[in-house]
């Protein structure tokens, strides 16, 4: 019954009385046969049930059992989008919540009408939408728009492990609102799932739910030593090495940034070229099965362990690949990948695997966060045929995609994640071991369709030392955007939210202070003593102003200058500043390690041409004392002047997805701020002239308004007492100088007092986004 042709939506007649629709899932065969192969599946009887009987549960599973495909499906096949309400899911990362409703609908064979995805920029939701696959952050601000989230029968909350703040958040709420929706008569479910939890964080009050993981065995591989520098250098040499001499599989490699996959896959496509338009003769496309095998067996085997299986005593959380997806506020919008302008990585020219092997062709693809959508999706399509897969991603691969028909993994063991530190607001990415759970969820999986190998290119020893568990994202990241998110809720005494893991005390004071002194709560009374300020101050109302802000998808800092824009018709180039200022990245990154001589001239070039725009961009007169955030507001302006094209991007530096994001983030905060201000009738028109004198007047007011706790002093000639403070600026919280970056407008212009956007530590600590 489950294969027969789905009727298209649009054939289905709305009865006016009935306003719920429940259009029959017609999968085709070879999905439903791919479907039956998947752990859930096979569970799907028990699962439902337990939905039925529990308002809330919790479902454990590991990765690549379906539980992401096939849950929502079971929902809806049970009924719960049939009547008003609709099924709504909630991934931490864009990529899973855009390809997950894809993949859904395809499955469902319904049109992407009624399986459908929103995220912060955009989404394809209609109003015949049934299953709603959404990041965190966009379920959160529903919240804050209807508490009860009436719309919903059902709601998802996937990938728990990834312990991403909003998730942890929304956990903490709807295990609120569901029984309060039972008690309303109208009740919704919640499924909390995730392929690895340190279970006493979520299951208070909640039905557990473990699935049966089918996961094959996966010999682990350590290495005797430990490379502590050049691991990608490893990592290649181990690729070649498995390419060369073992059975048929697909290779997945684990590296912690873009340019180090960037410099692994080149080094691979160097070392073993496919050609694609080469036709393939059938004698070419048969691998020598046994002639490999039998290297296979004569390779040296290191150590071997085998993997445990994943079971409840194992639960653990994973480290989150943080700033990856739009987490509303914009806080994480830096990404680990990519911003590692100052790490080292080997490269090695006068290597000897890296000469041509013509005969082995590798289909090597890159997989990061970054990467352009339709590059990602590569991935889950088969290699052209005579080719063997080799995939060198960041974290990404971990859990949140599974990649078909990966044999090998080869695990770097590192990490690379944002640190901040909260008094100084310093933040750096750092490479950092992951923890054993994160290891272990690596190697898994190599074991997904037969048994697999996983490299570790580090020793047992150094396993050994790794954390357990990864810490839960709250722990480590400013709170600002979420205290005020809370308040919005009326949740005034954030300290008493039940949180499953609460972030750190003095992290909810300073997010308080920076709120009060933001405006956006009140004054806390000047009574009694510092204890009872201190409790005073975690428990101060949100202000009118503070509203406002809540209602902009961006930190609090960025939302105040919104709220200030209204002056001097200045709100255009607010919201563009803003936009431009909570995108990552938006230069392309052209400090790559060294490639072909063509290579880099070419790179050469463009740095060159960048520099002469930058130059541009940032003005004449006035515009100069915007510095870094005029050249963001010139980038913008002149890209779009374009038609924002992929071709000028490319021809100037600029990243072209960022520019597509600047633009719809543009677009989201003008109806945004014509909502809660409908008087200033905004509307947006991508092209806009240069500021006027008087507004870059006004601008400079409001960013300070935003970062005014950003200010850096120059060290005047006769306090240099240490050279190490030559062109150095100090600041109110740093002992140490922080500099301006050579990139920067303001690098030869060395002003007395700036304000900077954030403070990042590479080789030294660079302001960046300056202006004074
Ligand atoms: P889980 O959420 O438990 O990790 P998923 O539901 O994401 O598992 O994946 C189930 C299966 O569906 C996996 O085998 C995966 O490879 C496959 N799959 C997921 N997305 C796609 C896609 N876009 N194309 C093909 N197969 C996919
Ligand atoms: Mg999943």
């Amino acid at each position: 019954a489950t294969t027969k042709k789905a009727s298209p939506p649009q054939a289905l007649k709305k009865e006016p009385s009935e306003p719920a629709i429940f259009i029959p899932v017609g999968r085709r065969p070879e999905i439903q046969e791919a479907r039956l192969k998947l752990p859930v599946l096979a569970e799907e009887q028990v699962i439902m049930e337990a939905v039925r009987e529990n308002t809330c549960i919790v479902l454990c599973g590991e990765t690549g059992s379906g539980k992401t495909t096939q849950v929502p499906q079971f929902l809806y096949e049970a009924g719960y989008a049939s009547g008003n309400g609709i099924i709504g899911i909630t991934e931490p990362r864009r990529v899973a919540a855009v390809s997950m409703s894809h993949r859904v609908a395809k499955e469902m064979n319904l049109s992407t009408r009624v399986v459908s995805y929103q995220i912060r920029y955009e989404g394809n939701v209609t109003s015949d939408t049934k299953i709603k696959f959404m990041t965190d952050g966009v379920l959160l601000k529903e919240v804050q728009k209807d508490f009860l989230l009436q719309k919903y029968s059902a709601i998802i909350i996937d990938e728990a492990h990834e312990r991403s703040v909003y998730t942890d958040i929304l956990i903490g709420l709807l295990s609120r609102i569901a029984p309060l929706r039972k008690k309303k008569g109208r009740p919704m479910k919640l499924l909390v799932m995730s392929a690895t939890l340190r279970i006493e964080d979520f299951t208070e009050n909640r039905k557990l739910f473990p699935v049966e993981a089918r996961q094959f065995p996966v010999t682990v591989h350590f290495n005797k030593r430990t490379p502590m520098e050049d691991y990608t250098g490893e990592a290649f040499h181990k690729i070649c090495k498995i390419h060369r001499m073992l059975p048929p599989g697909g290779i997945l490699v684990f590296l912690t940034g873009q340019a180090e996959v960037h410099s692994v896959c080149r080094r691979l496509r160097k070392a073993f070229p496919f050609r694609p338009r080469r036709a393939v003769t059938e004698e070419e496309e048969e691998p020598d099965t046994s002639e490999k095998t039998r290297q296979f067996k004569k390779a040296k085997q290191k150590k071997t362990v085998s993997l445990p299986r994943i079971d409840l005593d194992n639960y653990s959380a994973l480290p989150v690949d943080e700033g990856d997806e739009d987490r509303l506020a914009g806080i994480d919008d830096e990404e680990e990948e990519g911003s590692d302008l100052d790490l080292e990585f080997g490269d090695d020219p006068g290597d000897s695997e890296e000469k041509t092997d013509p005969s082995l062709p590798l289909y090597v693809l890159p997989l990061y966060s970054l990467l352009a959508p339709e590059q990602q999706a590569k991935v889950f399509h088969p290699p052209p045929t005579g080719t063997r897969l080799c995939v060198v991603a960041t974290n990404v691969a971990e859990t949140s995609l599974t990649i078909p028909g990966v044999k090998y993994v080869v695990d770097c063991g590192r990490i690379k994640k944002r640190f901040y530190d909260r008094v100084t607001g310093v933040s750096s990415f750092k490479v950092t071991w992951t923890s054993q759970a994160s290891a272990n969820q690596r190697a898994g999986r190599a074991g997904r369709t037969e048994p697999g190998h996983c490299y570790r290119l580090y020793s047992s020893a150094v396993f050994g030392d790794f954390s357990e568990f990864s810490e839960a994202e709250i722990t480590r990241r400013p709170v600002d955007d979420l205290v005020l998110q809370m308040k919005d809720l009326n949740i005034e005494k954030v300290v008493n939210f039940p949180f499953p893991t609460p972030p750190p005390g003095e992290a909810l004071v300073s997010a308080e202070q920076l709120l009060v002194s933001l405006g956006a709560l009140e004054e806390p009374p000047r009574t009694g003593r510092l204890k009872q300020l201190e409790r005073a101050r975690l428990s101060s109302p949100i202000t009118p102003l503070g509203r406002a802000m809540a209602s902009f998808p961006v930190a609090p800092r960025y939302a105040k200058m919104l709220a200030l824009g209204k002056q001097q018709d200045c709100l255009p180039y607010v919201i563009t500043l803003v936009a431009a200022m909570t995108v990552r990245e938006i230069f392309e990154e052209l400090d790559r390690p060294a490639g072909s001589e063509e290579e880099n001239s070419k790179l050469a070039q463009k740095r060159a041409r960048l520099a002469q725009m930058r130059r541009l961009w940032a003005g004449q007169g006035a515009s100069l004392q915007l510095g870094d955030l005029m050249v963001m507001l010139g980038a913008v302006g002149a890209c779009e002047f374009a038609g924002c094209t992929p071709k000028f991007s490319e021809d100037n530096g600029l990243r072209y997805k960022a520019m597509l994001e600047i633009r719809r983030l543009r677009g989201q905060l003008t109806t945004a701020v014509n909502a809660v201000c409908p008087e200033a009738g905004l509307f947006l028109d991508a092209r806009m002239a240069p500021p006027t004198v008087s507004q870059v007047r006004y601008l400079r007011q409001i960013v300070l308004a935003g970062l005014g706790d950003h200010l850096a002093r120059r060290v005047q000639a006769e306090e240099l007492l240490d050279p190490k403070w030559r062109n150095g600026y100090k600041t109110p919280l740093l002992d140490e100088p922080v500099f301006i970056h050579p990139s920067s407008a303001l690098f030869k212009t060395l002003p007395e007092f700036v304000v900077y956007q954030e403070v990042m530590e590479t080789s030294k600590m660079y302001m960046r986004g300056i202006c004074f």
